[in-house]
C-alpha cells in the first residue's frame, strides 16, 4: 500500500506517533539529564523570547580562547585536510600534556601515560568503562559535580556519595573509609570543587593518596579547576604524596582545556595514568569516537604551548568576581556563605529562606528571571550554586534581584526593564 509504514515486529508506538518510552533501555530510563546543561537551554529559550534573564547557573568562563589556540586550529582547517587521528590523541598534544604535567605537577610521564579525549568528561567516561565491573562502587564527597553519579551508572557502577557529618564541604578520611567495602573500585576527588569552590587541604589529599595506595583502590583526581585558585593558595599535587611508581599506581589525574583556557566548546580533556590503564582506555575510546576532533586537538596544543597570560588574567578576574559575589551575599540576613578558594562557583546555604533548593531555584527563575542551580543536584540540599564567571553587572544585578525576591525588608516593587514586579509571594 502506497505510503504505508510497516513497523518491525515489536516496535511499540504510543499515541501521537512517538516511540513508547518502554522501547528504551533500562539504562536510558535511569540516567538523568545534566541539570546544568538543561538550565542553559531554558535560559537560552527565555532569552530568545526577550526575557531579561540573568544566568548565574553557567559553568564556563566568558573570555575568549587564547589566540595561540585559534591560530593553530585555523591553520589546520586551512589545509582542508582534516583526518582521523590516533584514538588517544596526536603526538603533539600528548607532548604538550607531558610538558604541562612536568611544569604543574613536577611529574615526568611518557606518551604511554597520556590519553587525550573529547573533554575531561570523556576522559572520565572511558576511565570508568575501563575500570568498573557491574555493581562496583565509586565513592566521592558531596557536594559533587552533577555528572559523577550518572557517569558511574552509565559505566555499570554504583555511585556512593559521602557527606561530611559536620556540614562542611569535605568529609574526613575516616568518613570516606567507613563506606569503603569489597565493592569499592575507585574514589573521585574534585578539588577545587564544583559546586562548592572548596580546595581540599593538602593533608586530606595526602591521606587519601596513602589510603588508596594501601587499599589498592583507584584514586581519580579531577583537577579540571586546578589553575583557578585564589588568594595565593594552590591546589594539592597528588603526585607529591604518591609512594608507588606510576606503572604500579592506581592514581589517575584528569584535566582539560575547558576551564583554564575558556575552551569549553573545543571539547579537549585528558587523563594521566599507568600505561596498561591508558591502553585500555584508548581501546574503548577508539570504538566509541575514534578519538577527539583533530582541529580541537591542535587548538589545545596551541593553548598549552602558547602564551599563558590568559590563564592568570582569568584567575584574577574570577577572584575579583568572587569577592563581589561574596560581599553581596554577606549582606543577606540568614544566608550562610563559605568563601570559595577556587573555581567560579559559590555555594551559599539558603535554607533559612527555603529548605527545598529546587523550589527556590524555580521561584527565582519564575519571579525574577535569575538562573541558579539547586544544591540538590549536587547532593546538598538547601544550597544554590551561583556562578561568578559572567559579567560583574550580572553578578550584582542577579544578587540584587535574589535579595529582593527573598528579603521581606526590601522595597515592595522591582523594575525589570519597564516591567514592574510586586512581591506577592512572601
Ligand atoms: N569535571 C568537573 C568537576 C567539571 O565541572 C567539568 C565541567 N563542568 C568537567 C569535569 C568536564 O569538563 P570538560 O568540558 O573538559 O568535559
Amino acid at each position: 500500500m502506497a505510503g504505508a509504514i510497516v513497523q518491525p515486529l515489536g516496535f511499540e508506538y504510543a499515541y501521537g506517533g512517538k516511540v513508547n518510552v518502554m522501547s528504551l533501555s533500562q539504562l536510558a530510563r535511569t540516567i538523568k539529564e545534566s541539570a546544568t546543561l538543561k538550565l542553559n537551554e531554558t535560559a537560552a529559550l527565555l532569552r530568545d523570547k526577550g526575557e531579561p534573564i540573568i544566568h548565574l547557573g553557567g559553568g564556563e568562563p566568558k573570555s575568549k580562547a587564547p589566540i595561540d589556540a585559534v591560530i593553530n586550529c585555523v591553520a589546520v582547517l586551512n589545509t582542508g585536510e582534516i583526518r582521523y587521528t590516533a584514538p588517544d590523541g596526536i603526538p603533539a598534544l600528548k607532548k604538550a600534556i607531558i610538558r604541562y604535567t612536568d611544569e604543574h605537577y613536577k611529574k615526568l610521564v611518557s606518551a604511554h601515560n597520556v590519553i587525550a579525549s573529547g573533554g575531561a568528561k570523556q576522559a572520565l567516561m572511558v576511565l570508568l568503562h575501563a575500570i568498573l565491573d557491574p555493581k562496583e562502587e565509586v565513592i566521592f564527597p558531596a557536594p559533587y559535580w552533577v555528572s559523577y553519579p550518572e557517569m558511574i551508572k552509565l559505566a555499570g557502577g554504583i555511585p556512593v556519595p559521602v557527606t561530611a557529618e559536620d556540614g562542611t564541604f569535605c568529609p574526613t578520611v575516616r568518613e570516606i573509609a567507613d563506606v569503603v567495602s569489597s565493592y569499592t573500585k575507585a574514589i573521585i576527588l574534585n578539588s577545587p570543587n564544583n559546586p562548592s569552590g572548596a580546595v581540599y587541604s593538602k593533608e586530606f589529599v595526602q591521606e587519601m593518596v596513602e589510603f588508596c595506595e594501601k587499599k589498592s583502590i583507584y584514586l581519580i583526581m579531577d583537577d579540571i579547576y586546578n589553575r583557578l585558585v585564589f588568594d595565593g593558595k594552590t591546589a594539592a599535587n597528588c603526585y607529591e604524596f604518591a609512594k608507588l611508581p606510576l606503572e604500579q599506581s592506581k592514581l589517575v589525574v584528569i584535566n582539560g582545556v575547558s576551564k583554564m583556557y575558556a575552551m569549553t566548546g573545543f571539547r579537549i580533556g585528558w587523563a594521566i595514568a599507568n600505561e596498561s590503564l591508558i591502553a585500555a582506555m584508548a581501546t574503548i575510546q577508539s570504538q566509541q569516537t575514534s578519538g577527539p576532533s583533530s582541529p580541537a586537538q591542535w587548538a589545545a596544543v596551541g593553548a598549552l604551548n602558547g602564551v599563558q597570560s590568559s590563564v592568570e588574567g582569568l584567575r584574577v578576574m574570577l577572584q575579583n568576581n568572587r569577592n563581589v559575589m561574596v560581599d553581596r551575599l554577606k549582606a543577606f540576613d540568614g544566608v550562610n556563605v563559605h568563601v570559595p578558594d577556587g573555581t567560579f562557583y559559590c555555594f551559599p546555604d539558603f535554607s533559612a529562606y527555603m529548605k527545598d533548593s529546587q523550589k527556590l531555584s524555580n521561584l527565582l527563575l519564575e519571579k525574577v528571571r535569575v538562573v541558579t542551580v539547586p544544591g540538590k543536584e549536587f547532593g546538598f540540599e538547601g544550597h544554590l550554586r551561583l556562578s561568578y564567571c559572567g559579567a560583574i553587572k550580572d553578578i550584582t544585578e542577579g544578587l540584587d534581584r535574589i535579595k529582593w525576591a527573598l528579603d521581606p525588608n526590601s522595597a515592595n516593587e522591582l523594575y525589570l526593564g519597564d516591567r514592574k514586579l510586586v512581591r506577592e509571594w512572601l
